[in-house]
């Protein structure tokens, strides 16, 4: 095995939920959508399914196309993979090798470190600020002559906060033209801060801003793996070069292809659980936890040395959340249900901090 992989931390996928009898299991660890596919995508997908003795088309070009029409880009300007974090992956190997720097913030992703490493690459994580936001002066303080990417999370994974266009376009006065900068939007669709940065417009504008989006999230599609990257033409063509061949299945492809066409349903679906965030961090902050703002369909709790406590506790009622142990525990925002019976568990215990 190589050296550098030594290092490399395994991702954590969120836990399934613990069975308890008689009690409804509620999966809140992996900030999936909790609406089960609306009908015309299975039926997509059952459609796609007939002809899998054949390899997919290896340019997903209907996706593809489907893409660049919805937000009036350039085929060229469009790639896909098989979920944002193949992109992720792709990037890192794209773009860096021994010796050079990619700068996150951190806590962030928990794939950026384990790609950054994959790569051969070297990490520089820039600590979070106190409100658990991007601490875009620091970061740009910590841009070297060997950095080639920088990525910037917004709504961040774990802690929901978001970045400002306005911070962002300071941010990139400090970045030189050759150093790549990632907005990995993973989770934009759940943002109703109308001065978050949004990728779309800022990577028009440049030649080294690339944004990342997934169907997993505000699509439903997360078993299917699909996401995709928006960016000028040369960096999406020097992206082709590190992507699996054939990754993006046919039945991935159709289900994406079939989102898009339903988006005004789907968008409701957004709507609702965006409703269900705002309840929850009130329902919560009302109670007494130490709650991070979040535009994402996800909220983080700083609850420090009682992680452990409150996520065991949670376990043992049969609701599965994401422990940082010692820092937090990020909670996905589910059905009205599912936050129901957060609520009424957490009512049990006295937050301490
Ligand atoms: N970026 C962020 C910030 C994420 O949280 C995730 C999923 N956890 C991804 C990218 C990757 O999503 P996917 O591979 O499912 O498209």
């Amino acid at each position: 095995m190589r050296e550098a992989l030594t290092s490399v931390p395994a991702y954590k996928a969120g836990q399934a939920p613990s069975a308890v009898a008689g009690v409804t299991s509620h999966k809140l660890s992996s900030n999936e959508n909790p609406y089960e596919p609306l009908p015309s995508v299975v039926e997509a997908v059952a459609q796609a399914a007939a002809s899998m003795n054949r390899y997919p088309d290896p340019t997903s070009s209907e996706l593809v196309g489907a893409i660049a029409h919805k937000y009036d880009a350039d085929p060229d300007e469009v790639i896909v993979g098989t979920g944002a974090v193949a992109l992720i992956y792709q990037i890192a190997q794209t773009f860096t090798g021994p010796g050079d720097e990619i700068v996150y913030a951190w806590r962030s992703f928990e794939a950026y470190p384990i790609v950054t490493a994959v790569a051969g690459a070297t990490a520089t994580p820039v600590p979070l600020t106190d409100r658990l936001t991007h601490d875009l002066d620091a970061m740009a303080d910590a841009l070297t002559a060997r950095t080639r990417v920088v990525l910037l999370c917004t709504p961040n994974n774990p802690t929901g906060t978001t970045i400002s266009a306005a911070d962002f376009q300071r941010f990139m006065q400090r970045v030189p033209d050759d150093v790549l900068v990632v907005l990995d939007e993973a989770y934009v669709e759940f943002c109703r801060d109308g001065s978050a940065v949004n990728g779309l417009t800022e990577y028009r504008n440049r030649h080294n801003v690339l944004v990342l989006r997934t169907f997993s999230k505000a699509y439903g599609l997360a078993g299917l793996r699909v996401g995709y990257g928006l960016g000028p033409a040369p960096i999406i063509a020097a992206l082709r070069r590190t992507s699996l061949p054939f990754g993006v299945t046919a039945a991935a492809s159709a289900a994406a292809v079939a989102s898009l066409a339903a988006e005004d349903e789907l968008s409701a679906r957004v709507d609702a659980v965006v409703e269900q965030r705002i309840q929850l961090v009130e329902r919560l902050r009302q109670q007494g936890w130490s709650v991070a703002d979040s535009e994402a369909n996800f909220v983080w709790l700083t609850t420090g040395e009682q992680t452990g406590e409150l996520v065991n506790f949670l376990d043992r009622n049969a609701v599965a959340t994401r422990p940082f142990a010692g820092e937090g525990v990020r909670i996905t925002v589910g059905s009205q249900e599912s936050n129901d019976r957060l609520i009424e568990l957490l009512c049990e215990l006295t937050p301490s901090s």
